[in-house]
């Protein structure tokens, strides 16, 4: 479709300007965010500073005016970490309405024994993914107010999304849904799940209304069973704060890969057409869940 409209004249193309896509940026977003001057994104970092700055910055960009939300938990050892989420309102045409939360953490595990781990999938994927949402509903708003948040902290707690429901920037019992973005770029079956649907009827009818006609395979599970087992996702990610709050959620990612939680998890092993189906796929969506927002049964 883009290469045909590049066809056009110059006049034409003058007279009626062409929006880029929202997914255009998403692989350049990845790639620079998993690049080695990032050193792994580590919360508290200099790392992780310069990736908010990225971040802060393409959220500027769209038009956005993201907000810090900073914390600080401790360490086992004692010691204190300071962390800030990135938060963008995107107001809906009901400002007074429910309210959609879109997450993706941007930190990730840093720098061990000289390895950067780079976390091109885990979670850059996501945050580009994230980027991608909230360009679509800057180019064409939502019904809803949703928020866009980029939470720190992630690895090794789940920090970042428990400082957001400490302290939301909206009402708690307005968040009537959270979507999570962890891990969009790589399955070599070209798989990506869609969690959040057994627990929730109205949920699980949208993810299905999703499968026939996503970009990707998507598949729906990784939400039943004990919480501590390797098969339920409910608790693996940032949406599991949701979900301890009550809230509704839906989590989209893949099943682990060999460079999981590795330094090889850079953006040389992201296979770009796979992330990009991934990603039209959850912009698709964020705009359905929007769409039908006020029919979620109030909890
Ligand atoms: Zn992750």
């Amino acid at each position: 479709m883009r290469r045909l409209l590049l066809a056009l004249s110059a006049a034409a193309l003058l007279a009626s300007p062409v929006a880029a896509a929202p997914g255009d940026r998403a692989v350049e977003d990845l790639r620079i965010l998993s690049a080695d001057d990032m050193e792994g994104r580590l919360v508290g970092s200099p790392g992780g500073a310069k990736a908010r700055a990225y971040i802060s910055g393409r959220l500027r960009e769209i038009g956005l005016e993201p907000v810090e939300q900073a914390f600080v938990f401790k360490r086992k050892d004692g010691t204190e970490i300071r962390g800030v989420n990135l938060i963008a309102k995107i107001e809906g045409a009901n400002p007074d309405g429910p309210v959609m939360v879109v997450t993706a953490h941007y930190d990730h595990l840093g720098v061990h024994d000289g390895e950067i781990y780079n976390g091109a999938d885990d979670n850059a994927s996501g945050v580009a993914g994230l980027l991608a949402v909230a360009g679509s509903f800057k180019g064409a708003p939502p019904k809803h107010t949703v928020l866009i948040v980029a939470l720190d902290g992630e690895e090794g707690g789940l920090r970042g999304a428990r400082a957001f429901l400490e302290t939301p920037p909206v009402p708690a019992d307005r968040i009537a849904l959270n979507i999570n973005f962890d891990m969009l770029a790589k399955n070599a079956r070209g798989e990506l799940y869609a969690a959040g649907g057994s627990p929730n009827p109205w949920v699980k009818a949208r993810l299905e209304s999703l499968v026939p006609t996503a970009s990707v395979s998507l598949k729906l599970g990784h939400d039943t069973g004990p919480d501590d087992s390797f098969d339920n996702w409910t608790y693996q990610s940032d949406h599991g704060v949701f979900a301890r709050a009550g809230i509704p959620w839906v989590y989209f990612g893949v099943e682990d890969h060999p460079e999981y939680h590795k330094p090889t998890d850079d953006f040389a092993t992201v296979p770009q057409a796979f992330f990009l189906k991934a990603v039209d796929t959850v912009i698709a969506a964020a705009r359905l869940f929007d769409g039908e927002l006020d029919t979620l049964p109030a909890r």
